[in-house]
């Protein structure tokens, strides 16, 4: 039977709904969230995800801020705007948008943003937060994985969660969840001996890796639920042939584009999967989804009791 199509667009639209409305109740209380994005230089990439986070903001009704420092900005020049940004009141979340320049020390940028304006979930603080289960920010791409999960109803507690990648992005946040969550939990990676017998071990698999369709039928127990958190562009006819042979919208679309988006699974463990999320339309959208979810949230412990609680089922 084919797997079921986790389906992360709706449930991330579901998301920004709810945050809307939180954040209408805030201005009846006469509170507006505020979201800074710092984006340095031309990088195409960065300035198409920054687009997507200032459009997301203004549906929602975050106050949103563009600051646009030039490429040859240096570490210092970016810390006193960071600083400046922490003591903006109206200013609850701080994005700087990776990569920075090659002239940047970008670890020291990143750790000057206060803790509690830390949208992104990076800064230290956080990671210790999350770690001994205190609340604090989550890195908005493990945090959504979570929601996917949830609300999908996929049994957490006492499954057996494989994640293949340690990145401090996606892969060691998202092991720390499930771990939060009663999963239990084995983290892998490129020096991992028998990476599909082990992946094969899991009720959950969570591929955030960065290598196109690598995860195959041969790493999955039949069943088993696969979230596939891989971004790749195939633009190789023979890579995109050995990946889709056979699907006649995608060969349609390729021929179009010249590049098709993939996952880091393959496309045929949908055939045995018990669900699965799909590249485009899976994780993706959560990503943006948890980082309004975040600047609210950011507002609501920043600001206290002023603000009113949301109502959630
Ligand atoms: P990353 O920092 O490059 O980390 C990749 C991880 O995969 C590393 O831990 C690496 O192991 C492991 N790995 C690489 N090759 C492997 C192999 N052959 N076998 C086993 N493990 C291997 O990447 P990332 O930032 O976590 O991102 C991972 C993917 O998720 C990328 O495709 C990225 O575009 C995507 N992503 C998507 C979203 C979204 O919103 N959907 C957000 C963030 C990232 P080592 O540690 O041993 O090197």
């Amino acid at each position: 039977m084919p797997a079921i199509i986790l389906d992360g667009t709706r449930i991330a639209h579901d998301i920004r709904n709810e945050v809307a409305a939180e954040v209408k109740a805030m201005a009846a209380a006469g509170v507006r969230p505020g979201l800074a994005v710092v984006l340095v230089g031309h990088n195409p990439a960065s300035e198409i995800y920054v687009r997507g986070k200032g459009k997301a903001c203004e549906e929602v009704g975050i106050y949103s801020e563009k600051l646009t420092p030039p490429e040859s900005a240096t570490t210092a020049e970016l810390l006193a705007l960071i600083e400046n940004l922490n003591h903006r009141d109206e200013i609850d979340g701080i994005l700087v948008q990776l990569p920075l320049p090659v002239q940047v020390d970008a670890k020291k940028v990143l750790l000057a943003v206060d803790p509690a304006k830390d949208v992104d979930g990076f800064h230290p603080m956080n990671v210790g937060f999350l770690s001994t289960q205190r609340p604090g920010l989550v890195p908005c791409t493990p945090a959504g994985i979570m929601e996917i999960l949830k609300r999908s109803q996929i049994p957490i507690a006492g499954r057996e969660a494989v994640v293949v990648g340690r990145s401090d992005i996606v892969g060691k946040p998202v092991a720390m969840l499930l771990t939060n969550a009663n999963a239990t939990v084995t983290i892998c990676h490129s020096k991992t001996c028998d990476l599909p017998g082990v992946c094969r071990r899991a009720d959950i698999l969570v591929a955030a890796i960065g290598r196109a369709g690598m995860i195959k039928q041969d790493f999955v127990k039949p069943g088993a639920t696969v979230i596939d958190v891989g971004m790749n562009t195939v633009t190789d006819a023979a890579e995109f042939r050995r990946l889709f042979v056979g699907n006649a919208r995608r060969e349609e679309a390729f021929r179009k584009r010249g590049s098709v988006l993939i996952g880091d699974v393959h496309p045929e463990v949908a055939e045995i999967a018990g669900a699965i999320t799909p590249v485009p339309g899976g994780v993706g959208p959560l990503t943006i989804a948890m980082l309004m979810f975040n600047t609210v949230k950011a507002a609501r412990m920043r600001r206290g009791s002023g603000v009113p609680e949301p109502a959630r089922a």
